[in-house]
C-alpha cells in the first residue's frame, strides 16, 4: 500500500514523474502505454527505456497484485483471490457474456457495514483500497480472460462511499487510462450520509446503484444496521437530487428474502417509495451464505413481486446472480478463504 505506485496515475502525472527523474516528456506516454495497455508488472520489462535507468528504478513499485487463487464456475464466471503488495487478500470477479466482460471490483478489504445477509461483512473490516488497487483488479481480469473489459461494477467487497476519494480516482483512471466508458461503470452503495451529494458534485456519467433491500425503515434497519443513521426518506431525497444534478437515473437493488421482504404488500410499498422517479429496480434473489438462514423465494413469488412493480410503471428486472457455484455471486465474497 504505497502512495508512489505508478498504476492509477494519469498521463499528465506520469509525464511529471518521468521528468522528475530527468527523462524527456515522451517517456511518460511510453510508461502510460506499458502500464495500461501492455500490462507491465515491473519497470524492468519496459524495454523501450534505457537500461541504466531501468536498473536505477528497480525498486520502484508499479502496484500490481498477484493471483493467489482462481476458481471458475460452470457459467464461466471466474473468481480471483488477489494478493496485494502488503500481503492482504481481496476478491474480484470476472463475468463474461458474448458481448460483455464485466469485472466486479472490491473497494475495501472486508467491510464495516455488517449487513445481515452478506458474507463480506461477517469477516469485519481491514482497510480501504487505494485507487491503483482497484484499477489493478480490472487489468488482472482483462489479462486472465485475454479480452477487453467492457463494464466495471463496484459490487465486490466493501462499501465504495466509505472510500469515495479513491473510488472516484479509480473511476477516472478506468475511464481515461484504461478506456472504459463512464456509462459502463456502476458504483453500488448501501448509502452513507452526505456522500451521495458529494458524489453528485463530481458530475460523472456513471450509474449509481443503491442497495435498498427494504420498502420501509423498520425492515431496512433490521437487515442493514447502518440504515438507522440514514433514514430512507433522506436516502431517497438524496437520490432524487442526484438524478437532477447528473441527469442519470439511479438503480435500486432489492434482495428478495423469502417471508421477510418479498410479499406483494412490500412491492406496493416499494412502488410508493419510488413514485415519480427516474429509476430502475433490480431484484436480486438471495444467494445463500452459511452464517444466516434466509431463503430464496420461489420463482412465482419473485415474478409476482415484479408484476406489482410493473403495474406501477416502475422499470424492473430480475438479476439472477452469476457464479453461484464458485461462491462468486453477490454477497458471497469474503476475506477468509478456506479453499
Ligand atoms: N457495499 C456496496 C457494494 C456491494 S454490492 C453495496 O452494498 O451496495 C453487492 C450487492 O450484493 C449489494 O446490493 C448487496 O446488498 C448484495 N448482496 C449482499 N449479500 C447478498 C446475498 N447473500 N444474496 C444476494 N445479494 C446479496
Amino acid at each position: 500500500m504505497t502512495e508512489s505506485a505508478l498504476l492509477g496515475k494519469s498521463l499528465a502525472e506520469l509525464t511529471d514523474w518521468v521528468q522528475d527523474q530527468g527523462q524527456p516528456a515522451y517517456r511518460g506516454k511510453q510508461l502510460h502505454q506499458w502500464l495500461y495497455q501492455k500490462g507491465a508488472r515491473s519497470l524492468h520489462e519496459i524495454t523501450v527505456f534505457p537500461k541504466q535507468w531501468r536498473a536505477a528504478l528497480e525498486d520502484q513499485p508499479i502496484g500490481r497484485s498477484t493471483i493467489a487463487h482462481r476458481s471458475i464456475a460452470p457459467d464461466e464466471t471466474r473468481k480471483y483471490l488477489l494478493r496485494l503488495a502488503d500481503g492482504e487478500m481481496i476478491e474480484t470477479v470476472g463475468i463474461p457474456t458474448a458481448k460483455r466482460l464485466t469485472v466486479c471490483v472490491s473497494s475495501q478489504i472486508g467491510c464495516p457495514m455488517a449487513c445481515d445477509f452478506c458474507a463480506t461483512g461477517k469477516g469485519g473490516f481491514t482497510r480501504n483500497l487505494e485507487a491503483y488497487e482497484i484499477v489493478d483488479q480490472v487489468l488482472t481480469v482483462a489479462e486472465d480472460f485475454e479480452r477487453r473489459v467492457s463494464h466495471v461494477v463496484f459490487m465486490g467487497m466493501g462499501e465504495p462511499l466509505l472510500n469515495r476519494e479513491a473510488v472516484v480516482k479509480a473511476v477516472k483512471s478506468l475511464n481515461q487510462d484504461v478506456g472504459i466508458g463512464q456509462r459502463c461503470l456502476t458504483v453500488s452503495t448501501v448509502g452513507i450520509p452526505k456522500q451521495i451529494p458529494l458524489l453528485a458534485e463530481e458530475k460523472l456519467q456513471i450509474t449509481l446503484a443503491i442497495s435498498l433491500h427494504a420498502s420501509n425503515q423498520t425492515l431496512r434497519e433490521q437487515l442493514i444496521p447502518s440504515g438507522g443513521g440514514y433514514p430512507l426518506s433522506d436516502l431517497i431525497a438524496d437520490c432524487r437530487k442526484y438524478v437532477e444534478r447528473t441527469h442519470r437515473r439511479v438503480t435500486f437493488e432489492y434482495i428478495l428474502l423469502a417471508g421477510v421482504n418479498d410479499t406483494p404488500d412490500h412491492a406496493e410499498e416499494l412502488a410508493q417509495l419510488l413514485r415519480g422517479f427516474q429509476t430502475h429496480v433490480n431484484l436480486i434473489p438471495y444467494n445463500p451464505i452459511s452464517e444466516v438462514d434466509y431463503q430464496r423465494p420461489d420463482k412465482n413469488r419473485i415474478e409476482a413481486f415484479q408484476s406489482v412493480l410493473e403495474d406501477a410503471k416502475i422499470a424492473v428486472s430480475i438479476r439472477y446472480s452469476r457464479g453461484l457455484e464458485a461462491d462468486a455471486a453477490c454477497g458471497q465474497l469474503r476475506v477468509n478463504q478456506t479453499q
